[in-house]
């Protein structure tokens, strides 16, 4: 099947955030928490966009990531996300796009913010370091609307998806 323009446009906007990320975590060894079974203190993110959900269940229709090894809605410990299982993330590579960027520093209103546990040094960034999580949010609407276009509100509807049902409903699959 021919891979939707807005798919496309969306792993370019993940490989530029993780190219970001490790270029960070590289030039602040030592003070970066952000790691795959690291600090889990952002994974409370409850609903996506439909494209950041068709992102995660594209892996599963094709195989990339075994059912069996997500957890259950059940065991879902209480305002963590509902794809936290042993304290990592069991959907790494598809997981969304806030979670790839939360943390890191960006700037907001003239300040710079970032994770105090990432930074306790408070480290002197350059402009390259900081984040503008404006426009990742912006890029990402608009990558979502294509999304709905192409796919004619067919996959999750318009509205944002719950990652407990998404879970839900890939643990229901045939
Ligand atoms: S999808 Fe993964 S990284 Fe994101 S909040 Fe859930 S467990 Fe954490």
């Amino acid at each position: 099947m021919e891979e939707l323009g807005a798919v496309r446009i969306y792993n370019d906007l993940v490989s530029k955030l993780d190219t970001y990320a490790k270029g960070l975590v590289k030039k602040y060894e030592g003070s970066m928490k952000c790691s795959r079974g690291g600090c889990t203190e952002c994974c409370t993110v409850e609903e996506i966009y439909p494209v950041e959900a068709y992102a995660i269940l594209a892996p599963v229709m094709q195989g990339k990531i075994d059912v069996s090894d997500l957890p259950e809605v059940e065991d879902r410990e209480p305002g963590k996300c509902v794809f936290l299982k042993n304290s990592e993330c069991s959907i790494y590579d598809a997981r969304p796009i806030e979670c790839r960027i939360m943390g890191y520093p960006g700037k907001l209103e003239n300040e710079i913010r970032y994770c105090e546990k990432n930074f306790i040094e408070k480290p002197e960034f350059e402009d390259c370091d900081l984040i503008d999580s404006a426009n990742v949010d912006a890029s990402l609407e608009s990558i979502n609307m294509l999304f709905i276009e192409e796919t004619e509100q067919g996959v999750f509807g318009e509205g944002k998806v719950s990652l407990e049902n998404l879970l839900g409903s890939i643990k229901n699959l045939p």
